[in-house]
């Protein structure tokens, strides 16, 4: 998961992976500032941790979008070579269509809510 942060000096967003759960592992785990150069304008800070935030992934969109065109070209090879007869590729069909948004319903609503505990609570509250 990424982790964002956003240039006081030139505005720019960046990011890095890192796997906290929430601010206070992140601290925990890198001190409570951390430490980072821009790649925007060069300047080098360091962020206390409540200025690192979280956004919803890029990725589960791609991936349901994957699982659609993975399957695509299964139910052409099952029809064309398995000879599925009319309801056998009407099941089919369904659950190609199906599948991959209620991966996309289960993936976004697991990654808002990483989100979610990360963004929501704050390292130090004053
Ligand atoms: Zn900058």
């Amino acid at each position: 998961m990424n982790l964002y942060r956003s240039c006081p000096f030139c505005q720019k967003e960046s990011h890095q992976i890192d796997f906290s759960d929430n601010r206070v592992d992140l601290a925990m785990k890198r001190g409570d500032e951390i430490e980072y150069t821009c790649s925007g304008c060069g300047e080098r800070m360091a962020y206390p941790v409540d200025f690192l935030y979280r956004k919803p992934s890029r990725w589960i969109k791609l991936i349901s979008i994957l699982l659609f065109l993975l399957g695509v070209p299964v139910l052409f090879y099952l029809t064309t070579y398995h000879h599925l007869d009319g309801e056998q590729v009407t099941y089919f069909l369904s659950g190609l269509t199906v599948a991959p948004i209620t991966v996309y319903l289960i993936l976004k609503e697991g990654d808002k809510m990483r989100v979610a505990r990360f963004n929501e609570h704050f390292f130090k509250t004053s």
